[in-house]
């Protein structure tokens, strides 16, 4: 993964702590390089509970690397659900009374 600010990549792994920095922008984990690091513009999610900006995402959860906090990333709720029939429940139910008409089932 580049540095989600200047696009670098990340050279070749070196023993030992890496530079790069892992934050958490928008709900989405991005990695920083240690140059964008001194920046003061890198708009990094800050944790509601300590203010801090060593964060992880993983599935739908953002979690503290401080504190321990964790909230659910994405606040435009829930995904998509797919199982929801595409026609509402009472055409469905007019569809089906208007067969049964049809039918000439009461
Ligand atoms: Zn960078
Ligand atoms: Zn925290």
């Amino acid at each position: 993964m580049p540095c989600y600010r200047c696009g670098a990549r990340q050279t070749d792994p070196v023993r030992g702590a890496s530079p790069w920095r892992r934050g958490v922008r928008s709900d989405v984990q991005v990695l920083i390089c240690p140059g964008c690091q001194r920046a003061h513009d890198l708009e990094l999610d800050g944790c509601s509970s300590c203010g801090s900006t060593s964060l992880v995402c993983r599935l739908g959860e953002v979690e503290c690397r401080s504190c321990g906090h964790v909230r659910s990333a994405g606040e435009g709720g829930p995904p998509y659900d797919f199982r929801r029939p595409s026609v509402p429940a009472d055409l469905a139910a007019e569809v089906e009374a208007a067969l049964s008409r049809v039918l000439g089932r009461s």
